[in-house]
């Protein structure tokens, strides 16, 4: 068992670029990751094995899959169906191991589209030529079959934009490196590895209570909200999503089971945590209301925009003279769950405020809410806040206790407020 996330890498690219070398070498150099193998319509070719480089299935069988929501993503491609299994894959994902897709740029699209925090590689056959010459000494497609492939190349070349990474193929020495090395650097990233163990090393009392949140269910919203004023413009606030980020990591790091409600933040979704991207306040609001009562916790980490335009304009608004918009108050998300739910779970809530009154607004804002605690967050001080990679404040719980944090960075403020929050419900303390 790993004790970092899981991570979905996917290799896409023209066939014949080298992806399943390459996919293949990754499942053999490093520990924890798989191969996916996929599910295709496509019959068996030369030395092929079932279960092991394809499972091969009939179309009528495929089809059935499609409709039992068996693949995470699936594709047509080359006149053959291709799907990925969902649940080998996220068997894998589970334990912490790293899954390796060779999958087409459809697919590959899809899967990002699903999961933000995967990694796409693009590989780039070096030249056309290169490429139809791989294609045609396979002996094992006719050379229309090769035609056809080739053009099929020309298209996914043009998504090539979309992707985390590419590497051209060319000397495979050179590539089997740099794949390695992208992985390596992916497993490196904040976002994708666990808090490391060495820094609660240094100061191990504040980080006492993380334990606490082992197999409990947490929400976390996350990002600023958007109100749109036509299908181009809207209205929104400088949230960076950090903050967000940095709870859902601390809590799936102390072994919560994390649901990250997001507003369309400009930082990477963390890994390892379901998360459920929304636009607007109301989305927000929709997708808590199914979800909070099987909860633990619920992380209000989330800018929400607190206003949005009261008329839409289904189109673009033409740029002349004085345009007038009239706001109207987003719902308040607390407030609506409270009046709807019957077993509110326990709220943390952030309060960014502004001014020397800006600590007792905060604690006002927790009696309002009925919040078992705030991290108040004073917007005036220096480099801390919206936009910025640090914060610093208090974290105020209902009994009128409290923990300071000093300036430091968002993703170890979540962990020493994570633990407080583990500490302050270990003491029976639940709002
Ligand atoms: P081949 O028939 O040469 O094995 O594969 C044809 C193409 O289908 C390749 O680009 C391969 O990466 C892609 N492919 C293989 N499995 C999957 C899958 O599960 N999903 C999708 N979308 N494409 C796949």
């Amino acid at each position: 068992m790993n004790n970092s996330p899981g991570q979905l890498i996917v290799l896409a690219g023209p066939s014949g670029a080298g992806k399943t070398t390459l996919a293949h070498h990754l499942v053999e150099r490093f520990e924890f990751t798989a191969f996916s193998v996929s599910t295709t319509t496509r019959p068996l070719r030369g030395s092929e094995i079932e279960g092991v480089d394809y499972f091969f299935v009939s179309r009528e069988e495929f089809r059935r899959r499609i409709e039992s929501g068996y693949f995470l993503e699936y594709a047509e491609v080359h006149g053959h169906l291709y799907g990925t299994s969902r649940e080998l894959v996220a068997e894998e994902i589970s334990r912490g191991g790293t899954v390796i897709l060779d999958i087409d740029v459809q697919g590959a699209l899809q899967i990002k589209e699903a999961f933000p925090a995967s990694i796409l590689i693009f590989i780039l056959p070096p030249s056309p030529g290169v490429l139809s010459g791989r294609l045609s000494s396979r002996n094992t497609d006719d050379p229309e079959v090769v035609q056809r492939r080739m053009e099929m190349a020309a298209w996914e070349i043009r998504w090539i934009g979309s992707f985390d990474y590419y590497l051209c193929n060319s000397r495979l020495e050179d590539s089997l490196l740099n794949v390695e090395s992208i992985l390596r650097g992916c497993r490196l990233k904040m976002v994708n590895t666990s808090f490391p163990q060495e820094v609660i090393a240094f100061t191990p009392d504040r980080f006492a209570g993380l334990e606490h949140w082992h197999g409990r269910r947490v929400i976390v919203t996350s990002g600023p909200t958007r109100e749109a004023l036509d299908r181009v413009r809207y209205i929104s606030n400088r949230s960076s999503g950090r903050m967000g980020c940095s709870m859902a990591m601390a809590f799936r790091d102390a072994g919560a089971d994390v649901l990250f409600i997001s507003g369309p933040a400009c930082i990477s979704h963390p890994s390892g945590v379901d998360t459920v991207p929304v636009e607007t306040a109301q989305e927000m609001l929709d997708a808590l209301v199914s979800e909070v009562e099987k909860a633990d916790l619920l992380v209000m980490a989330a800018a929400v925009s607190d206003f949005r335009p009261s008329a839409f304009h289904d189109g673009k608004t033409e740029r002349s003279g004085t345009l007038r918009i009239e706001l109207e108050a987003t719902p308040d998300i607390l407030s609506e769950l409270d009046r709807t739910m019957d077993n509110m779970c326990p709220v943390m809530a952030f309060a960014l405020e502004f001014g020397p009154d800006g600590e007792k607004r905060a604690l006002g804002k927790m009696k309002r809410k009925g919040a078992a605690a705030i991290f108040y967050n004073p917007g005036d001080a220096p480099g801390t806040g919206m936009e910025a990679s640090s914060n610093q404040g208090k974290l105020f719980f209902s009994d009128g206790s409290y923990v300071e944090v000093k300036r430091s960075s968002k993703r170890y403020i979540a962990e020493l407020l994570t633990a407080a929050m583990g500490r302050y419900f270990m003491k029976g303390n639940e709002s």
